[in-house]
């Protein structure tokens, strides 16, 4: 089953993909975890992304859709797509049917999670994760159990991303609303979209979103 995240930043994309990972042993594919690990890399696409990301734009549709042919190049058609953060265009929603149908494989939901927006500017702005195993934490939803010391590793290291200020997520939200949210009546036609409240609990959401695949 290859299923697509859709929500503006901070909805709760990577937290959902993660837990359909650990469910239904589906891959996640993060194009904004595949630029992220280039910047660090000092690749060329990284080096290219670096200010185009630190200032909430995108990343051309070429570049993210490239990243995504690779990764569905290496992975086994039965292992299920979770697409987190791709399509955000109408371009790429275009070059994922391309792709799909390249791969053999073919859209079965389009998920989105709905929002309020100020309540995503305070979830944004106060997250923050562990430098050395990713583990995710907040300023006020989810301290450490032991300040300063990651529960997962012991690791006293901890690291923000540099596009969470509030100017650039809010300039993120409305990148969203222009450029990502036209994609959705495309899908809709398709009769594969459906919404879930994304501010319930972590737990419900997950839950809706199971029974969506169910
Ligand atoms: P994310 O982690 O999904 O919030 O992505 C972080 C940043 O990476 C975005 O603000 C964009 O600059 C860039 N990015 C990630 N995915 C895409 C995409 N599909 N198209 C264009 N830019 C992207």
């Amino acid at each position: 089953m290859d299923i697509i995240l859709l929500g503006p930043p901070g909805a709760g994309k990577g937290t959902q993909a993660q837990r359909l990972v650990e469910h239904h042993g589906m891959r996640q594919l993060s194009t904004g975890d595949m630029l992220r690990a280039a910047v660090k890399a000092g690749t060329p696409v990284g080096i290219k992304a670096k200010a185009i990301m630190d200032a909430g734009e995108l990343v051309s549709d070429e570049i993210v859709s490239e990243l995504i042919d690779a990764e569905l190049t290496a992975m086994g058609k039965e292992t299920g797509a979770i697409f987190d953060g791709y399509p955000r265009t109408e371009g790429q929603a275009e070059m994922l049917d391309g792709l799909l149908a390249k791969h053999g494989r073919s859209l079965d939901h389009v998920i989105e999670l709905e929002v309020n927006e100020d309540a995503l500017v305070e979830r944004i702005t106060g997250r923050f994760s562990c430098a050395n195993c990713g583990a995710g934490y907040h300023d006020t939803f989810k301290q450490p159990k032991v300040e300063g010391v990651c529960d997962e590793c012991g690791s006293t290291e901890f690291k923000r991303r540099p596009d969470d200020t509030e100017e650039t997520v809010r300039h993120r939200m409305q990148v969203y609303r222009s450029e990502t949210a036209p994609i959705l009546p495309g899908y809709e036609k398709r009769g594969i979209v459906t919404r879930v409240d994304g501010m319930g609990a972590i737990d419900e959401v997950t839950g809706a979103i199971d029974a969506i695949l169910a």
